[in-house]
């Protein structure tokens, strides 16, 4: 694996891979890598001849009050981790290289970013599209892979390629949980043991909702009531939002009557997780 910082060298070298006529993939994260961002580099390995995996923890998308000083950081045992996998380059640019002091442009996917994660999170969805087309510019890949877990980042960014005609084909593979079904995240290191076993209540307010809809039910408020009382029963667990929304709009919808999108995000104190699933026409 090679370990690239400069973005002209990165383009040279991904230059020559595709000049030997070989596909590129692509994985964009933050790092402190955890089995949720290997899988995806596994299927770049598996579907592409080229994996690029880039490590950038990207100030623009963090607002003033959140955590981008503090978000856990661990360069080396990520690169430790994506050499065994046999990941071709890491990529993990200068900060002052992809903002210099006088950048000024920046991608918003209107109504998309402003909504519930957007809303909570004003201005995150600016960064996010910015930084990933930038990268995409960069790496130009044939395919970028990016998770379920961040299910309105997913949406967005491919309204952001269809209207931007970007050549990249974007897939979103499947959360990967804990045995107890909590989403593997980076933030999760932050949480104390207790909050740790509270946290259970994002995936079981999931299942939960999904064996309603399963047992016919189709009224979202009920769903949504019955996900609150679960998030309610754990005293150091407060519910920012819980989402019944359409799938490509992200509009709430009242009646469940074809795929939907369920997402809610939690605090325990000032950690932040989120998770979601998508019931499809067959459930
Ligand atoms: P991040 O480092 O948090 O920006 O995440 C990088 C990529 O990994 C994004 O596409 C995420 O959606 C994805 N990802 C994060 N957690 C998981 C997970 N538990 N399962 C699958 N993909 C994940």
């Amino acid at each position: 694996m090679k370990t690239i910082k400069g973005i002209k060298r990165l383009k040279t070298a991904l230059k020559d891979a595709r000049a030997q006529g070989k596909s590129v993939g692509f994985v964009p994260t933050m790092g402190y890598l955890h089995e949720g961002h290997l899988s995806l580099v596994k299927a770049s390995l598996k579907k592409t001849d080229c994996t690029v995996v880039s490590v950038f923890v990207n100030p623009t998308q963090f607002g003033p009050k959140e955590d981008f000083k503090k978000y856990p950081r661990d360069l080396e045992r990520d690169s430790q981790l994506l050499e065994n996998l046999g990941v071709d380059f890491l990529f993990c640019p200068d900060p002052v290289e992809m903002y210099p002091a006088d950048f000024k442009t920046y991608v918003e996917v209107e109504e998309l970013q402003d909504v519930w994660e957007g809303r909570s999170r004003p201005g995150h969805f600016r960064g996010v599209s910015t930084v990933v087309l930038k990268l995409f510019n960069i790496v130009q890949p044939d395919v970028a892979f990016f998770g379920q877990k961040d299910a309105q980042q997913a949406i967005l960014l491919k309204k952001m390629v269809d209207d931007l005609n970007l050549s990249v084909r974007i897939e979103v593979l499947p959360t990967v949980r804990e045995e107890d079904g909590l989403a593997l995240s980076s933030r999760n290191v932050y949480l104390t043991p207790e909050q740790r076993k509270a946290a259970t209540c994002l995936s079981r307010s999931l299942d939960e909702a999904t064996q309603m809809i399963r047992s016919g039910e189709r009224r979202s408020a009920l769903i949504m009531d019955q996900m609150r009382e679960v998030i309610e029963g754990e005293d150091l667990a407060k519910l920012d939002y819980i989402a019944v929304v359409d799938m490509d709009s992200l509009e709430a919808v009242n009646e469940i009557k074809r795929g939907v999108l369920i997402a809610l995000a939690v605090f325990f104190g000032n950690i932040r997780l989120i998770d979601n699933i998508m019931i499809s026409e067959e459930e």
